[in-house]
C-alpha cells in the first residue's frame, strides 16, 4: 500500500501526466485540495471512489484517512494543484506517513506558472534579458523570510512569477516598479487552461488597475518581467554561425 502525492497540474484534464491521469481513474481514496483543483480533474476518480476535500481538513483528519488506507491495503491518491512541490505542504504529510510506516511516491505535475506562459505564448527567459526565473509570493498566513522580501528578489530584476499574490497586485506592483521600471511588462492569467480562464496584459503601471477591473482576486499568477516583451535581442542558438554541435549540447 503506498499513498501517492499527485501533481493534478493547472486545471485542464489533458495536461494531466498519463500516469496521474491512470492513478486517479483507478483510485479507491482520494483526498484533493477542493480550493484549487479542477473538478474536471477529481471527476476523473471512478463513481465509487471515497473522495475528501482538504479543504475542509486539519492534518489530524487526514492522518485518520491514511491510517484507514493502509488497514485495508488500499493505495490513496493525494491530489495536489500544479506540481506538488510548489506550495503543496507535502512536507508535514510526508513526516505523518514516515511516523505511520506508510511509503509514498510523487508524481510531478505542470504547474500553473508553465501554465500560465503557454497562455500568455510567452518565454520565460530571454537572451541578455533575463536568464532565471523566480518563483515566489507575497506574504500572508505564512510571512516571507526577510533576504526574500520583494524588494530583494526586484534587485534581480529576473522573469518574477508570484503565487498566492493577486490580492496584492497594487502594492506588488508599486514595490517592483522601481526596480523593473513602471514600463516593465506584467501579466495576470486567472484560472490558466480552464474554461474560465482570463488574461491581463499591461504594465506596472497599470496591471493593477486592469486586475481590479477584470474583478480577478485569486487563483491567478502574476509574471512580471522584461522577458515577455516581444523586442527581445535574438538568440545565438540559431543562428548560422552557430555550430551544430553547440546545438546539440546543452550549454547555449
Ligand atoms: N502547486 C501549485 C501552486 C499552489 S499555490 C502549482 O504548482 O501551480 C496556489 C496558487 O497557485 C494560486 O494562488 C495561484 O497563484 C496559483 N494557481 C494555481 N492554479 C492556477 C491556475 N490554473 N491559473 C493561475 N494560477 C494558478
Amino acid at each position: 500500500m503506498k499513498v501517492f502525492f499527485v501533481g493534478a497540474g493547472p486545471g485542464n484534464p489533458e495536461l494531466l501526466t498519463v500516469r496521474a491521469h491512470r492513478l486517479l481513474s483507478h483510485c479507491e481514496i482520494c483526498i484533493y485540495a477542493g480550493s484549487l483543483v479542477s473538478p474536471e480533474v477529481v471527476a476523473l476518480a471512478p463513481a465509487g471512489a471515497d473522495l475528501y476535500d482538504s479543504a475542509e481538513m486539519t492534518l489530524e483528519e487526514m492522518e485518520v484517512v491514511f491510517r484507514q488506507a493502509q488497514l485495508r491495503g488500499v493505495d490513496l491518491i493525494r491530489l495536489h494543484t500544479g506540481d506538488p512541490a510548489i506550495y503543496g505542504a507535502i512536507r508535514e504529510q510526508m513526516n505523518s506517513l514516515d511516523r505511520l510506516g506508510i511509503d509514498y511516491e510523487v508524481i510531478p505535475g505542470i504547474s500553473s506558472f508553465q501554465a500560465a506562459a503557454a497562455t500568455l505564448k510567452t518565454e520565460l527567459t530571454a537572451p541578455e534579458v533575463s536568464q532565471t526565473i523566480i518563483l515566489s509570493r507575497t506574504s500572508g498566513r505564512t510571512p516571507m523570510p526577510e533576504q526574500e522580501e520583494l524588494e530583494q528578489l526586484a534587485k534581480t530584476r529576473s522573469t518574477l512569477c508570484l503565487f498566492l499574490s493577486v490580492h496584492k497586485i497594487g502594492e506588488v506592483a508599486g514595490e517592483l516598479a522601481p526596480w523593473y521600471g513602471a514600463d516593465c511588462p506584467a501579466a495576470v492569467v486567472f484560472h490558466a487552461s480552464w474554461p474560465d480562464e482570463k488574461v491581463v496584459r499591461g504594465t506596472l503601471a497599470d496591471i493593477a488597475l486592469k486586475v481590479e477591473q477584470e474583478q480577478i482576486r485569486k487563483t491567478a499568477m502574476i509574471i512580471v518581467g522584461q522577458a515577455l516583451a516581444r523586442d527581445i535581442p535574438v538568440s545565438r542558438l540559431y543562428h548560422r554561425s552557430f555550430s551544430h554541435g553547440y546545438r546539440r549540447g546543452d550549454e547555449r
